[in-house]
């Protein structure tokens, strides 16, 4: 039995984290400010005596005996780490160094949960890790994309000084059941205005392009790659369903599957919004025998009906 630091493990992808290490028999702990988790992802697992809750802010040291760290605590959506931009490069900044200090002291394994957005509006499509991207720094998006481009120096300069074993994957866009229904993000408002015969607010004219990994796949990547014996395989390496759909293809599939009666409205693109997005996982294959296993019709199909109880129920 392994004991391992979960930091995000209130948000959506964390809670997932927390819920498939404590069914494979690991101890957990679970670290969030509650800034966009929330204690309904973890309810569940609060019953459960190998599961721990804890509110703390990553911005500060944490001291704890463990194995492993999954670094994951850092809002995602572009609404929520605009809303205050200084606390996001502190949280991705601050955080990855306090972590990686108490990998340091407990010699435990740290995996660092970066982003596709490290690839700024990529000139190189689909995007390979070797690629180093195009952010502007001094953009709406910086304080994340930069604040998570430093995590991962971070990771790799104290590697170098100090032999920590660390992981990095670059995430691409995950959806599924727990994600906020106002996170802001595209899957989540797509769905939640379609069930409600809302207005889809598509921005630009939609022709910009993601890849949708569904979360069940984007945690199998994730252990794969902490649990990889050969610890000289740091990364980083993308993780994400290479599946490539413009946005007005998303929203009218969408309105198709919720049979709504939603109209499409167009809004403007928020600045530095990537024109297109799409992993090249041959890394991944290579390295993790990994590759996506969800198709986004059946994984939609699962956060509608996730949604829908949702709203249903007018829990969250
Ligand atoms: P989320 O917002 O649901 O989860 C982030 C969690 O971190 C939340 O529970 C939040 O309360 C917590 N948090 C934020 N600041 C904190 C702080 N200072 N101290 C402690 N906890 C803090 O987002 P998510 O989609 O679950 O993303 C998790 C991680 O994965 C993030 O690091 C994100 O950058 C990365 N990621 C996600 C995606 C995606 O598509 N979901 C894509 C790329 C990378
Ligand atoms: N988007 C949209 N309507 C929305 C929310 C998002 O058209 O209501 C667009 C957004 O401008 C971007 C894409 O969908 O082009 C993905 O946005 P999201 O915030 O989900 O993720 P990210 O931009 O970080 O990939």
């Amino acid at each position: 039995m392994k004991r391992i630091l979960v930091t995000g493990g209130a948000g959506f992808i964390g809670s997932h984290l927390c819920e498939r290490l404590l069914s494979e028999g690991n101890e957990v702990i679970c670290l969030d400010n509650y800034f966009t988790g929330s204690k309904a992802n973890v309810v569940a697992l609060l019953n459960n005596p190998y599961f721990e809750s804890v509110r703390y802010d990553v911005c500060s040291p944490y001291f704890a005996e463990i194995d492993e760290i999954y670094n994951l605590a850092c809002p995602a959506s572009p609404i929520h780490y605009q809303y205050n931009g200084i606390k996001t490069v502190k949280t991705s900044v601050m955080g990855a160094m306090n972590m990686l200090g108490l990998a340091r002291r407990t010699k435990a394994k740290m995996l660092q949960a970066s982003t596709s957005e490290v690839y700024g509006d990529p000139m190189v499509h689909p995007q390979v890790e070797s690629y180093w991207g195009n952010v502007n720094c001094i953009g709406e998006r910086s304080c994340y994309d930069e604040g998570k481009r430093c995590a991962e120096t971070l990771c790799l300069n104290y590697h170098r000084q100090n032999g920590i074993k660390v992981k990095i994957i670059r995430i691409f866009n995950t959806y599924g059941p727990k994600m906020h229904p106002n996170d802001g993000r595209v899957v989540s408002n797509f769905i939640m205005q379609a069930l409600q015969n809302k207005d889809i607010t598509v921005a630009g004219n939609g022709s910009q392009t993601r890849s949708f990994q569904y979360i069940d796949d984007l945690v199998e990547g994730m252990i794969r790659m902490m649990d990889r014996t050969e610890d000289s395989f740091i990364g980083p390496v993308n993780i994400g369903n290479p599946g490539e759909f413009t946005i007005l293809e998303l929203a009218q599939k969408i309105i198709s599957m919720t049979n709504s009666k939603s109209r499409i409205v167009y809004i403007p693109l928020p600045q530095d919004d990537p024109m297109q997005r799409k992993p090249d996982i041959s890394l991944a294959k290579e390295k993790l025998d990994w590759q996506p296993t969800v198709a986004l019709d059946e994984g939609l199909k699962k956060t509608i009906a996730y949604f829908d109880n949702l709203l249903q129920t007018g829990k969250k």
